[in-house]
C-alpha cells in the first residue's frame, strides 16, 4: 500500500468537497473492492474519504410509492429488509446471492454500483428495475448510468446518495456463480414494469451490464417464443479462461428461462 490521508466525512456535501480537492481521492464505503485494490497497488490515492458514518446514508425507507435505498446500505441489509422484498423479490434475492456473509456484511449498494464490475450483480437489478441513481449533483436514469467495464456516468467529485425504485409487477434474478469468487459468470434480472412492458438486464456476460431487447419483446408477447428458445446474441460476449463466449451466451439463455420461471 502507498501512504495516504484518511478522513471521515460527516455529510455528503463534505465528501463531495473533499473529492473535488484532489483527483487522486476516493470514497471508502465497505472497502470490499477498494482496500484490496490499494493493497495490491492497483490504484494509488492521496486521500480516502470514509462515508460510512454519514447519518442516514444507509437508510431504507418508503417515499410515497417508491423505495429509497441509501448508498451505504449493505448487501445484507438489502437482502433482509422486508420493504425491499415487498417491492422486488428479485432484488432481495440478488443481494442475498452476493459473495459470502462477510462480503454481504460490509459491501454496499453504492460501492457496487459506482464500481460497475462487469460481473457484479447489482447493476443488473438497477438496470432491470429502471432505478434512478440520486447523487450529490443530480438524478441519473439507470439507462444512462452504466458506461461499460468499470465505467459510469459519475463525475470525479460525485457521490451516490442512494437509489429510488418503483415497484415492478413481478421480478426475479437468476445467477450462475463463479465457483471461486461468487461473482456472476452470468446473471439475468427480469422485471415486468407494466402489464405490457418488460425489462431484461444481463450481467457477467459482456463488458458491462446490458439490456436484452429480444427477450424484453418476447416476454411482452403473450404468444411469443418460449423463454427456453431464446438465444442471446451480442457482439461482445466475454471469452476468457473461465468460460468461452458460446458457453456464456448459452448460460444467459438458460438463466433467462430460469428467472422467468421464478417470477413473483
Ligand atoms: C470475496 C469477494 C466476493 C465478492 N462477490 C461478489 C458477488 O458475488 N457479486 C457482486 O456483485 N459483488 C461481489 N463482490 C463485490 C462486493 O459486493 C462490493 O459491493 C464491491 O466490492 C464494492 O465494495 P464496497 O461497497 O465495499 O465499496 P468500496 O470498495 O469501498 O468502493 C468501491 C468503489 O466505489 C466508490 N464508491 C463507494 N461508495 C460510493 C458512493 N456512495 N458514491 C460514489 N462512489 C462510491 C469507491 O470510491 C470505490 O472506487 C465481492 C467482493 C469480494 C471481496
Amino acid at each position: 500500500m502507498y501512504a495516504f490521508h484518511y478522513q471521515k466525512a460527516l455529510s455528503v456535501a463534505q465528501a463531495s468537497a473533499a473529492l473535488s480537492r484532489s483527483g487522486e481521492s476516493r470514497l471508502l464505503a465497505g472497502g470490499m473492492t477498494l482496500i484490496p485494490s490499494l493493497k495490491h497497488r492497483l490504484i494509488q490515492v492521496d486521500e480516502l474519504i470514509d462515508i460510512r458514518g454519514i447519518p442516514g446514508l444507509s437508510d431504507i425507507r418508503l417515499e410515497g410509492d417508491a423505495l429509497w435505498i441509501g448508498a451505504a446500505a449493505t448487501h445484507q441489509q438489502v437482502a433482509r429488509h422486508a420493504q425491499v422484498r415487498a417491492l422486488s423479490a428479485g432484488l432481495a434475492d440478488l443481494a442475498g446471492l452476493i459473495g459470502d456473509p462477510q462480503v454481504r456484511a460490509r459491501g454496499t449498494l453504492g460501492g457496487s454500483v459506482a464500481n460497475n464490475d462487469p460481473a457484479a450483480d447489482y447493476p443488473a437489478a438497477v438496470l432491470g428495475l429502471a432505478a434512478t441513481i440520486v447523487t450529490s449533483q443530480r438524478e441519473i436514469a439507470a439507462d444512462d448510468f452504466f458506461k461499460g467495464m468499470f465505467a459510469t456516468a459519475l463525475a470525479q467529485d460525485e457521490v451516490i446518495q442512494g437509489l429510488r425504485l418503483a415497484k415492478p409487477l413481478k421480478s426475479a434474478y437468476a445467477k450462475f456463480r463463479h465457483p471461486a469468487t461468487g461473482y456472476a459468470m452470468a446473471g439475468v434480472f427480469v422485471a415486468q414494469t407494466t402489464p405490457s412492458t418488460w425489462r431484461v438486464a444481463v450481467t457477467g456476460a459482456t463488458d458491462g451490464v446490458c439490456r436484452w431487447p429480444e427477450a424484453e419483446a418476447a416476454a411482452a408477447q403473450a404468444a411469443g417464443p418460449s423463454p427456453a428458445d431464446l438465444r442471446f446474441v451480442h457482439d461482445g460476449v466475454l471469452d476468457d479462461i473461465h468460460a468461452p463466449a458460446a458457453y456464456r451466451a448459452h448460460l444467459v439463455g438458460h438463466l433467462y428461462a430460469q428467472a422467468m420461471a421464478q417470477l413473483s
